[in-house]
């Protein structure tokens, strides 16, 4: 099991023996304490964001300024924050991210566009780009900052009543103030999962609308009134027409792309026949390690890469890092 531990005091850890010696995206402990009490002590907030020491960054339509400060000694790419009386005031569009282990308050507002550069080296940047060079206390700051933006934006009238909603709890909540209602942070479950059939072979699919040559693991949406393992079983053979015994749950990663959580397995086939749908998923294969080397070296196929599960999920499976393509 995991031998690293977060900084908030709760012990909590995302890792797993099989992903603990590299972790997910946005799923290393990011040292800041949510601090979920404050968010409705107006006066708690006002006297943190206008402490010296409260940091805050501008987060608008996923992206958030980053830069690699001259100062910073391992060239480790930063958001760019400024304390609160620098930042452009926007009350009712500050979201209270929490607390790190000196005390320090962090924020981010929410703007129709990111703030002129701060210098010549800052830049804007999406988490897919920004979850790759972030530490884990900032990509996990962005990574929450972006999630309430994404759902903020997508609910700004009742599902009750129609009317429109108010922002509180410091960006956690929303309030109908003509029925009353309350509307909290929607996430929804995804599966993601590596099939692999009894030769230890593993199925990758191209979805129709990927670039091509693109290959990897299936995934889907959780339905109502669905576990997570007939999800996991039903994509699999909607996709593919493959049939799965047994399923294994790996690790999960926030997916804020509008507002997923991946739910990462590893399950095992009971069939081998495929049978894509050809909506969804274009080509199905079964890939040996030697198969999958040999597809990657020669540029026939393009694997997983970046801050995705499905990277890991291939890794874990192949058993060390994938290869790179050869040649020019
Ligand atoms: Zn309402």
């Amino acid at each position: 099991m995991s031998t690293s531990t977060d900084h908030t005091g709760t012990g909590l850890t995302t890792e797993t023996a099989r992903t603990t010696e590299r972790p997910i995206g946005f799923t290393a402990p990011s040292g800041i304490d949510r601090a979920a009490h404050h968010r409705l002590d107006e006066a708690w907030l006002a006297a943190a964001w206008s402490h010296p020491t409260t940091r805050v960054f501008v987060v608008s339509g996923g992206q958030a300024l980053i830069d690699e400060p001259a100062d910073s000694a391992d060239g480790r790419t930063e958001l760019v924050m400024t304390p609160a009386f620098e930042a452009p005031v926007t009350e009712t569009h500050r979201y209270f991210l929490g607390t790190d282990e000196d005390g320090v308050s962090y924020f981010a507002l929410q703007k129709d566009s990111l703030p002129g550069r701060m210098d010549q080296s800052a830049r804007p940047a999406g988490l897919r780009e920004a979850g790759l060079l972030l530490s884990p206390r900032d990509a996990g700051l962005m990574v929450h900052a972006v999630a309430l933006e994404n759902w903020q934006r997508l609910h700004r009238f009742c599902s009750r009543c129609g009317e429109r909603t108010v922002i509180a709890a410091a960006g956690h909540i929303r309030r109908c103030q003509a029925c009353g209602a309350e509307h909290y942070p929607r996430t929804d479950p995804a599966v993601i999962m590596l099939v692999t059939d009894e030769e230890d072979r593993a199925l990758l699919g191209r979805q129709v609308h990927w670039p091509e040559g693109r290959f990897s693991t299936l995934a889907g949406f959780v339905e109502p009134g669905e576990s997570v393992e007939e999800s996991v079983a039903r994509e699999v053979f909607e996709e593919a027409g493959v049939t799965v015994g047994s399923v294994e749950y790996v690790a999960s990663q926030p997916w804020p792309f509008p507002s997923s959580l991946m739910l990462g397995f590893m399950a095992r086939a009971t069939s081998s026949e495929i049978n894509v749908d050809g909506e969804e998923i274009e080509e199905a294969r079964w890939f040996s390690r030697d198969d999958l080397r040999s597809a990657i070296e020669s540029g026939e196929i393009v694997s997983p890469s970046g801050i995705s599960i499905a990277a890991r999920l291939v890794e874990i499976w192949y058993g060390k890092p994938l290869p790179k393509p050869l040649g020019p």
